[in-house]
């Protein structure tokens, strides 16, 4: 029989990655306290600063917006309509997920529909466009990113939030090491900061958390999220790194957390220099929507989505 490390309660969470085990209240107090030592070991933001945070409907991203507010940081939400309704209506479910939430904790919740904005929805650029073809999600990244740049520029945010946990980390982590992507390498981080004109800070307080320990988290606090994946993740690299994580994992807990973080403790030991990242060279700016490219002229979005606006 296990008992609460704090109380000496009923366990409702065991993480054997930590050697720990909580009670239901003991365990929401301990995901703050790890969430609010991320943000500021890796100086991710302050209290006065505004952010937006992206929410898809899932939990990761909804878990994390009730975490700052709880920690008393100012939280606008942003939630991008892909148009993803191929299946089971993914993209209106989420909306309906993230609109319920916003309203629940009288939060205020930035829509932009894709399709609305520049006429066409994000499967309607992956079919028209040849990028599209050969990688849907690169479409759909790009789409997201600029759209998610665009808000916070517009609506003067000092920090662009994501939820992307440790397992998302951890396997892009994996990717890049394995084809040795030094430009990405030397960009992956809890933060990225705003070098480029017309770009915000970018940062990731979950980095840290294991998927599981989100997923406890969300169940524990009765948050309503969309638990299907996009249809577009199926069998992408992505999920089968996470796989290959999760065998390493069940044979040697912690193992997911330590790649990780020993990653970033070489990076600050000064093992990639930032001259190895190729997006140094963005100084041009796009005449269309003002952010930074790497040659000039319009950038990869406005190239992608003119003549359909
Ligand atoms: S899985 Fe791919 S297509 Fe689906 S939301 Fe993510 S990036 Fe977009
Ligand atoms: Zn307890
Ligand atoms: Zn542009």
């Amino acid at each position: 029989m296990m008992y609460c490390r704090r109380c000496g309660g009923k366990v409702a969470v065991h993480m054997r990655q930590h050697k720990l085990a909580l009670c239901k209240d003991h365990y929401l107090e301990w995901v703050l306290e790890q969430v609010d030592k991320a943000i500021k070991r890796y100086q991710m933001f302050s209290s006065q600063e505004r952010m937006l945070v992206a929410v898809s409907g899932g939990k990761d991203s909804l878990s994390l917006w009730d975490i700052l507010r709880r920690l008393g940081y100012q939280a606008d939400g942003l939630y991008i309509g892909l148009g993803i309704d191929e299946g089971l209506g993914y993209s209106s479910e989420s909306r309906r997920m993230c609109e319920q939430f916003a309203a629940e904790g009288g939060l205020k919740l930035h829509v932009v529909d894709v399709e609305q904005t520049y006429g066409e929805t994000v499967p309607g650029m992956m079919r028209r466009t040849e990028r599209g073809r050969q990688k849907a999600c690169a479409v759909c990244g790009l789409a997201k990113r600029h759209i998610m740049n665009q808000v916070a520029r517009e609506g003067g945010y000092h920090v662009l939030v994501t939820g992307h946990n440790l397992d998302d980390e951890a396997a892009v982590l994996m990717g890049n090491t394995l084809n040795w992507l030094t430009g990405y390498l030397v960009r992956q981080g809890p933060v990225l900061e705003a070098t480029r004109s017309g770009m915000t800070r970018k940062a990731k307080p979950l980095c840290r958390m294991y998927e599981r320990e989100m997923a406890a988290y969300a169940l524990l606090r009765g948050i309503q999220y969309i638990y299907e994946e996009c249809p577009f993740s199926e069998g992408s690299k992505t999920i089968y790194y996470k796989e290959i994580l999760n065998k390493l994992e069940h044979d040697r807990p912690g193992a997911k957390l330590s790649f990780y973080l020993t990653f970033l403790q070489a990076k600050e030991n000064g093992l990639f220099t930032p001259q190895a990242d190729p997006e140094l060279e963005m100084l041009h700016t796009c005449p269309s929507c003002g952010q930074a490219t790497t040659a000039p002229g319009l950038c990869a979005f406005c190239r992608m989505v003119e003549g359909y606006q």
